[in-house]
């Protein structure tokens, strides 16, 4: 009885026909009234595990969430499926914010979103205890442990919820999580006898390459104009300076760019925010202040020029490509560099030393991701713990580097380090190596060292793999930060003396052209012209209502229209995502296009 309801819930609101992963059973769990933790990728469908159980309950759904454009997102979104939903947040004036007070007092609202430092504020806690709440949900919910990667102390205020609202089940949900965070999720908000659910991590659609940086600007501008031409992506970048110039490269280039980072004024930032929602094939070039809050579903690539500093950041960042499931990219470039600046940032923070050891552990296992020969989807699900076979669907499915013996060019950079006497960085060792005749060199004589010169007939940036090699392997180390000085270590004798094998991989650029118009005309079995016809009344729709066309339908939606060609509504509401509201709303427009389609075909 209540299944059947709870799926009519989905097809009649949302347009979906079935649950996916493990919705219906988180769904069942949170309504028996036990608290629960869903850990679901990016894109899986998180929201539909509270949305659904909202509609059904009696009361109302809190829905605590950290940022006001994804709480502005949501809203608009349900509205457009007919659900009554408010957010109550700072960016409300008193009007606003009574408005929506009364509202949610004549019980017209199911939904009401709230930020975690405005839920415990006093009057807010007071405002919501004269209500009916049947459901607590809490979104990202790994920025309430120390442990994930995004810890902002605002969450752990959260664990006071029980005492406001005992009786109240709390559904928590996030994309990132290992095992540990999860336990400290459950504990922090004192939830009772969580249930977890974890949902596969695996996102097939998405290609993951990664590269040794040569010159960033020139391999990004092959990556997309080989694959993702007139697509829709996000760069990121370490710092604002970089985010800068790599923008206005792109632009000079003819793409379409716009840069994004903390340090724009907020009217910038919203105006970047909305082109990125509403045009077609823009770049957002950006620092990782663009995230949380991208709905966007039609992202085809996203491309990283710095190494972010754990999984959890790249896979979550990562995840923002390809949420329609569509064929999509993360496609990265790092190099030595990377290592060094992101190690030395982290040795230099304020922080204790429990939580360093937790970030250089997150460092070396993503450093293992890019240095590993294997699958990049094994070694990144086995990071989640969980098991899979390769994929056929990386660089290193698709194009194995060739592996060969470096023991040779590794002892030769550590005889350099150890020979200068391990006060030099690498840019020096390199110079050594290589017999440069910088004033540095001479100076100090070390042109007269008998390892002067010893990899002259190879490029730099061939010692800079060896070095970041030997580096990620601790054979060498950094000791001092400032300097950035390298030397050996207790690991470093064990090659030296030929006990260990010191393996290269030959790395290439994966080149494999996705045939763009080949595969939307395959998406819209055949009919790319009614496909072009269906976007504009979808852009014509968008305009007028002013929100992004994505809002209307996805192109996933707008395809299965291609497929089914469906001429009334009964047929429009098998058409996945159309759910009842949007079919009232706006099946006449695109029924009458695909009509017309018919009768001249
Ligand atoms: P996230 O887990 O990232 O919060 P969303 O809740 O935004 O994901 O959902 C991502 C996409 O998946 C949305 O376009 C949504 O409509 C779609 N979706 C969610 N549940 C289902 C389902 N059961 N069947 C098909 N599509 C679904
Ligand atoms: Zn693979």
């Amino acid at each position: 009885m209540r299944d059947a309801q709870l799926h009519e819930i989905l097809k009649q609101t949302f347009g979906h026909s079935e649950f996916r992963f493990d919705q219906h059973e988180i769904i069942n769990s949170i309504l028996d009234g036990v608290d629960s933790l869903a850990i679901m990728p990016t894109g899986g469908g998180k929201s539909v595990c509270y949305q659904v159980p909202a509609l059904y309950s009696k009361g109302i759904t809190l829905v605590v969430s950290p940022l006001i454009s994804l709480m502005q997102d949501q809203v608009i979104n349900l509205k457009e499926n007919g659900v009554e939903a408010c957010f109550l947040n700072s960016s409300q004036d008193m009007n606003e914010r009574r408005e929506a007070e009364e509202k949610i007092q004549s019980g017209s609202v199911k939904l009401v979103y709230v930020s975690p430092e405005g839920l415990l504020s006093g009057s807010l806690g007071r405002f919501l205890e004269g209500l009916e709440i049947s459901l607590i949900a809490i979104d990202e919910a790994h920025c309430v442990s120390q442990w994930g990667h995004e810890f902002r102390p605002d969450y752990t205020k959260l664990g006071q919820l029980k005492d406001l609202f005992p009786n109240v089940p709390i559904l928590a949900l996030t994309a990132t999580a290992d095992a540990k965070t999860r336990e400290d999720i459950a504990h922090q908000l004192r939830m009772k006898n969580p249930k977890i659910y974890v949902s596969s991590f695996d996102r097939p659609n998405i290609k993951y390459s990664i590269t040794d940086r040569k010159n960033d600007m020139i391999q990004l501008d092959r990556f997309i104009s080989e694959n993702h031409e007139g697509d829709t992506g996000i760069v990121y970048c370490l710092s604002r300076k970089k985010v800068e110039k790599i923008a206005t490269e792109l632009c000079a280039l003819g793409y379409k760019a716009m840069p994004y980072h903390a340090g724009l004024s907020s009217d910038k930032r919203t105006q970047v925010q909305e082109a990125f929602n509403k045009d077609e094939g823009i770049i957002i070039v950006a620092t990782i202040a663009f995230g949380m809050g991208i709905d966007r579903p039609d992202v085809r690539f996203v491309a990283h020029l710095d190494l972010p500093k754990s999984i959890e950041s790249y896979y979550q960042e990562t995840g923002r490509a390809g949420r329609d499931g569509k064929p999509s990219s993360a496609w990265m470039t790092y190099g030595l560099q990377d290592v060094i600046k992101l190690s030395q940032m982290l040795e230099n923070t304020d922080a204790g030393e429990d939580y360093k050891k937790v970030a250089r552990y997150k460092l070396d296992s993503m450093l293992s991701l890019c240095e590993t020969g294997q699958c990049r989807r094994k070694t990144l699900l086995s990071y989640f713990e969980e098991e899979s076979g390769d994929c056929q669907n990386c660089d290193a499915c698709l194009e194995p580097g060739e592996v060969w013996d470096a023991m040779v060019d590794a002892q030769k950079v550590l005889s350099v380090i150890y020979k200068t006497g391990q006060v030099f960085g690498a840019g020096h060792i390199m110079d050594v190596l290589r017999k440069s005749k910088n004033a540095k060199i001479i100076e100090r004589g070390h042109d007269k060292l008998s390892v002067y010169g010893i990899g002259a007939e190879k490029s730099k940036n061939h010692w800079n793999v060896v070095l970041r090699q030997l580096l990620n392997m601790k054979y060498i180390a950094i000791k001092n930060w400032e300097y950035r000085s390298l030397c050996l270590t207790p690991k470093s004798g064990e090659l030296l003396k030929g006990e260990v094998s010191f393996m290269m991989k030959e790395t290439k650029e994966v080149k494999v052209v996705q045939k763009r118009a080949a595969k939307t005309i395959d998406a819209t079995h055949g009919r790319l012209d009614l496909f072009e016809d269906l976007r504009i009344v979808r852009r014509d729709l968008a305009e007028e209502k002013n929100v992004p066309p994505y809002v209307i339908f996805g192109d996933k939606t707008l395809h299965d229209m291609c497929q089914l060609l469906p001429r009334d509504y009964s047929e429009f509401l098998m058409v996945n995502g159309v759910g009842q509201s949007k079919c009232d709303n706006y099946g006449d427009a695109f029924i009458e296009t695909i009509k017309e389609y018919v009768s001249q075909a």
